[in-house]
C-alpha cells in the first residue's frame, strides 16, 4: 500500500484532505506534517502518523518525507517567503526519495510580471517549473479561486448592506468550493493514471459579481446590487473607511485580476475527477448567508 503524506494538514484545505483519506483508509499508511504537531492530536488518535515539518527547514522535511510514496503539497500561506519554502519542499522530496508530488497550484491566464496577481502567481509558476525539472513524478492541480473567498471579499454583512462594492467590472470567475478541491486531491492521491498530468480544478460555470448579486438577492429576499468603482475610487473609499492599505491592495489586485479574466476557466475536469457535480456557487453562498 502506498504511503501518503499530507502537508498543510492543520489548515482548511489540508485538514479536509486528511479527513477524507482517513475515512477511506482508516488512517493506515497516512502521514501528515505540522509545524506544531499538537494541532493534529485528533488525527494521531485516528492512526495518522504525525511528524514535525516546516517549509522553512529543509532538513525537517527530508526527515519527514522519508519512506513516503505520495506527497500532497499544499502551497504555503506566507506569500513573502514561499518561493524559498517551495524550493525547500521540492528539493526535500527529491532527497527523501518521494515518488510522486501532488501540488495545489492556481489558475491564471497571464504568466508575466504584468499580471495584477503576479505576487500570488509567481510561487505557483516557480513550483510547477521546479517539479517538472526535478525528475519527480508530479500532478499539478490548478485550483480555481475558492468560493470560500467570496464572503471575504464582499463581506459577511452584504445582505444587510445590499451592495457588492468591488472594482472587478464584468469579469467572471469559475468559483469552486474548497471542499471540492479536497475531494479532487483525494481522487488523485488514491486513483490511478494521474502521473505528470495537470488538471484545471474548477466548476463548469463562471460568475460575475452581478451574478453573485442576483444569487444573494434570492437568498436574502431583498435586492443586492453590484457596483464596480474604478480602482482609484475603490482604494480611496476603503482607505477613508479605515481599511488597512495591505488589505485594499490585496482585494484590489484580485478584483483587477477578475476584471482581466485571470480566473475564468470553467470546465469539467473536476467533475470527472471526483465523479459528481461540484457544489455550485449558489449552493455554497446559501450555506454561508442563510445562517
Ligand atoms: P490555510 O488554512 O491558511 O492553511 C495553510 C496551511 O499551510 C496550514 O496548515 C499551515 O500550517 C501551513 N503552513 C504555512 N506555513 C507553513 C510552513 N512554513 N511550514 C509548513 N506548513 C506551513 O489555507 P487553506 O485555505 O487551507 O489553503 C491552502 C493554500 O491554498 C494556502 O496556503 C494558499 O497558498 C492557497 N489559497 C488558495 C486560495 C484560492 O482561492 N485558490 C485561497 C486561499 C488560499 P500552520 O498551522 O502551521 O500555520
Amino acid at each position: 500500500m502506498k504511503k501518503i503524506m499530507v502537508t498543510g494538514a492543520t489548515g482548511q484545505l489540508g485538514s479536509q484532505v486528511l479527513n477524507l483519506l482517513v475515512e477511506k483508509t482508516g488512517g493506515n499508511g497516512i502521514s501528515a506534517i505540522a509545524r506544531d504537531v499538537t494541532k493534529l492530536t485528533e488525527f494521531s488518535a485516528l492512526g495518522v502518523n504525525v511528524v514535525y515539518g516546516d517549509y522553512n527547514d529543509r532538513n525537517s522535511l527530508v526527515k519527514a518525507f522519508s519512506g513516503i510514496d505520495l506527497l500532497y503539497f499544499v502551497s504555503g500561506s506566507d506569500v513573502s517567503s514561499r518561493l524559498q519554502q517551495h524550493e525547500n519542499v521540492v528539493a526535500a522530496a527529491r532527497e527523501a526519495g518521494v515518488k510522486h508530488v501532488v501540488y495545489t497550484s492556481f489558475q491564471r491566464r497571464n504568466e508575466t510580471e504584468n499580471s495584477p496577481v503576479f505576487l500570488i502567481a509567481q510561487a505557483h509558476l516557480l513550483t510547477e517549473k521546479l517539479l517538472k525539472e526535478s525528475g519527480l513524478t508530479y500532478t499539478i492541480l490548478k485550483h480555481a479561486l475558492y468560493s470560500d473567498v467570496v464572503p471575504m471579499f464582499i463581506g459577511s454583512d452584504v445582505l444587510e448592506k445590499g451592495i457588492i462594492y468591488q472594482p472587478a467590472g464584468d469579469g467572471k470567475v469559475a468559483f469552486t468550493s474548497r471542499s471540492d478541491m479536497a475531494k479532487a486531491g483525494v481522487a488523485v492521491l488514491t486513483g490511478e493514471g494521474h502521473e505528470n498530468k495537470t488538471y484545471e480544478i474548477a466548476g463548469e460555470k463562471s460568475y460575475a459579481y452581478s451574478d453573485v448579486a442576483e444569487i444573494l438577492s434570492k437568498i436574502g429576499g431583498k435586492p443586492v446590487v453590484y457596483v464596480s468603482p474604478t480602482a482609484e475610487e475603490f482604494s480611496k473609499t476603503l482607505s477613508e473607511a479605515g481599511v488597512l492599505a495591505e488589505i485594499i491592495g490585496m482585494v484590489g489586485a484580485f478584483s483587477e485580476g477578475i476584471k482581466q479574466g485571470e480566473f475564468d476557466f470553467p470546465g469539467t475536469e473536476l467533475e470527472k475527477l471526483i465523479g459528481e457535480k461540484p457544489e455550485d456557487l449558489a449552493g455554497f453562498l446559501s450555506k454561508v448567508y442563510s445562517k
